[in-house]
């Protein structure tokens, strides 16, 4: 039987050569050369376009090749009997942290303001307030932000996060589900989003929630698109309620030309590269799975469905 990989094109034929090199004894496919659909027991897939699995009837397993899964849980035809395994891993993580401390140091430190002073050959001294006074609040208490958090309140800041079931962090205050979210986001000044994308999640960045933290707040999110209400970020931009805003993830991405992200005051856009997980994190994780999965032992890093995430 055989393992079928859809993988995003970036890798080239790097993803695959490692994959073959860390299963040296399973047949593995790269889609579209599935041969006959009936010989695949497993698949590991990056995007997949509405019914992609059905053709395959012996499916015993799928793999995503990153830490979200929500666009497979989209799919109303996705085989939700089966298990779906995810990437997690400590330096995939660690990219993110390092993408999230950037942010939050260039917002802390105002260094947009001394790029413009620059542009207008100005000596713009600003006083600085000590990270120990910078409340952030990181949504999302997962392999991503749990690691984040930790990261920030080494540096210092007062930190505080927030997830769906309760959490305890050396050095970060800890809120959960619906009725910890306004206390979470009462004193919080920079707002991280790492959810995952799920019925309940989507929209969470909406003026509701922007309008329960500080006034001239900012907001960091490498969440999904689908997290944000878009015309509530640019009006709170535009009102001051936040006072900048890093993206990294969007509904429709490329981001399109027309976009008013691109010229909103205080937006940053990035394109989606908060964090990506290496050749070896993705092939070590799913050469373990599927080691398991041949063992008949128990899989790791499995969605669970009723959760979304
Ligand atoms: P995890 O599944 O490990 O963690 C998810 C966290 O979100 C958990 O702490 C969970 O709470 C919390 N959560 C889920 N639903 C809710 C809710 N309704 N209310 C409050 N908290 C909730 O995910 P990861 O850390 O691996 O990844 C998080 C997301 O980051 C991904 O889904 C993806 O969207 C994004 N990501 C983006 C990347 C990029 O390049 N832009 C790269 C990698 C990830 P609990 O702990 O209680 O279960």
């Amino acid at each position: 039987m055989a393992i079928l990989c859809l993988l995003h094109q970036a890798y080239g034929k790097k993803l695959i050569g490692a994959i073959r090199e860390g299963l040296p004894d399973e047949d593995i496919r790269e889609w579209p050369e599935a041969g006959n659909p009936d010989d695949i027991e497993i698949c590991m897939i990056f995007r997949m376009s509405p019914g992609f699995l059905a053709p395959y009837k012996n499916l015993k397993l799928i793999s995503a090749t990153g830490a979200g899964v929500d666009h497979y849980l989209l799919d109303p035809e996705f085989p939700r009997h089966l298990p779906l395994v995810r990437v997690v891993d400590e330096s995939f993580a660690a990219r993110m942290a390092d993408y999230v401390l950037s942010w939050v140091m260039f917002h802390h430190r105002d260094i947009a303001h001394y790029l413009d002073a620059q542009k207008r050959r100005e000596w713009a001294f600003k006083v600085m307030r000590p990270a120990s006074e910078v409340t952030i609040g990181v949504m999302g208490l997962g392999q991503m932000g749990a690691l984040t958090a930790k990261r920030l309140a080494s540096l210092g800041y007062d930190v505080r996060g927030w997830a769906r079931t309760p959490h305890e962090i050396d050095g970060v205050e800890c809120f959960a589900g619906e009725a910890g979210f306004g206390s979470f986001l009462t004193k919080t000044e920079i707002l991280i989003n790492l959810l995952p994308l799920t019925p309940e999640t989507r929209g969470i960045l909406s003026s509701g929630t922007f309008d329960r933290m500080p006034k001239g707040g900012v907001l960091i999110s490498a969440g999904r698109g689908g997290h944000m209400v878009e015309a509530d970020i640019i009006a709170a931009l535009n009102d001051g309620q936040l006072r900048a805003a890093t993206i990294d993830a969007f509904q429709k991405e490329p981001v399109p030309q027309d976009h008013p992200f691109w010229d909103t005051s205080g937006l940053y856009v990035t394109p989606h590269c908060s964090s990506t997980a290496s050749l070896e994190t993705i092939v070590d994780s799913f050469a373990g799975n599927v080691r398991r999965f041949r063992a008949g032992e128990p899989l790791l890093n499995i969605v669970d469905y009723a959760q979304g995430y």
